[in-house]
């Protein structure tokens, strides 16, 4: 079984796992509170390496991450396991599991992973995601550094409450980053997910002083963070801290896991889209049918550069260079033909 990164060795056999800010003290025999890094006698180990509950070829738009090579693909991969317990998981049958109690996980290693992505056509790399890719880290790590040596992008989706040292490590071999701002208040946060929001503002700030490239998806649940204050503060903070050409994705909720709120109604993402868009260069709509908030508009002169429907995209507003053809200015920083 492989051994963890990122933790300590306590008195009485104990360890303390110490990637995200839960900070487990993890006995003899148990595990952390993502489930998937156990305690082997008096070692921390990763029990979820190379068992992988999903792997497909999606397109990028997918991720959701509208900016980073539009139209392409990318393999996307995950195991079981997460660090958040969030009550509306869309994913919760592999996230909120472990490896024993899920029977279809397939071991794969990081080369097989890396060759099929190499063997795909119109596929720019590998996306970790599904479940949470941060209780993966070990696996993630080796597979991204065998894809970064063989010209792929390496991709996370993830919920961003992760320690600053293992985040640190993670841009040196993560190109993009879709990370998800779930809401703007720790109560939400904390009665929510299980977690806090301030480490996921922090893990935002270093990404985007990184350099590595950065797209925010916030899921509009009724009633628990629609309120449009809240989420002008959001945006705010956003635009001040991250940047206003940050991609901002604005989802829709639909009743899952264990909450039975019921879907958010189009009017009030709409509102939320206008808000958004008064601070903010590239705000999109997600999980609706409507058609809007869809397309990508130079943020200069206003012509529309990139339509999508559904995962069909066509860049053919976008010059070779990643700009606008109407008037040159750059809109996408990571594109190829
Ligand atoms: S990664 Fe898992 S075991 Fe480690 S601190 Fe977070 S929840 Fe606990």
């Amino acid at each position: 079984m492989m051994e963890a990164q990122y933790y300590t060795k306590l008195d009485d056999n104990k360890v303390q796992c110490t990637l995200c800010p839960h900070d487990c003290v993890i006995k003899e025999g148990r595990s952390g509170i993502c489930k998937v890094r156990a305690n082997d006698k008096g070692r921390l180990i990763t029990e979820n390496y190379g068992k992988i509950s999903g792997y497909h070829f999606d397109p990028i738009e997918k991720k959701p991450l509208y900016h980073f090579y539009p139209g392409k693909d990318i393999l996307s991969i995950g195991s079981v396991g997460c660090n958040l317990h969030c009550q509306f998981c869309q994913n919760h049958e592999i996230a909120q599991t472990d490896v024993h109690n899920y029977p279809y996980l397939k071991e794969l290693s990081p080369g097989e992973i890396v060759n099929a992505a190499l063997r795909q056509e119109n596929n720019i790399g590998i996306a970790y995601t599904y479940n949470e890719p941060l209780v993966f880290y070990e696996f993630m790590k080796d597979t991204a550094l065998n894809a970064k040596q063989n010209g792929l992008k390496n991709v996370m989706v993830t919920n961003g409450f992760i320690k600053p040292e293992p985040l640190k490590s993670l841009v040196s071999f993560i190109d993009a980053f879709s990370v998800d701002l779930k809401a703007f208040t720790d109560d939400f946060y904390r009665k929510i997910t299980s977690s806090n929001l301030n480490p996921v503002l922090e893990s935002l700030k270093t990404i985007k002083k990184s350099g590595r490239f950065l797209e925010v998806t916030n899921l509009v649940i009724p009633t628990l963070n629609d309120d449009k204050k809240k989420f002008e503060e959001l945006v705010l903070w956003i635009r001040n801290e991250l940047g206003k050409d940050t991609v901002l994705h604005i989802s829709r909720y639909h009743p899952m896991y264990k909450m039975n709120i019921k879907s958010t109604d189009q009017d009030t993402l709409f509102s939320l889209f206008e808000i958004a868009n008064k601070y903010l260069d590239f705000v999109y709509l997600g999980n609706l049918h409507s058609g809007k908030g869809q397309n990508t508009y130079c943020p200069n002169c206003g012509k529309m550069v990139i339509e999508r429907s559904g995962y069909s995209t066509e860049t053919k507003g976008i010059d070779k260079a990643g700009g606008c053809i109407y008037c040159k200015t750059k809109v996408i920083e990571h594109y190829l033909v």
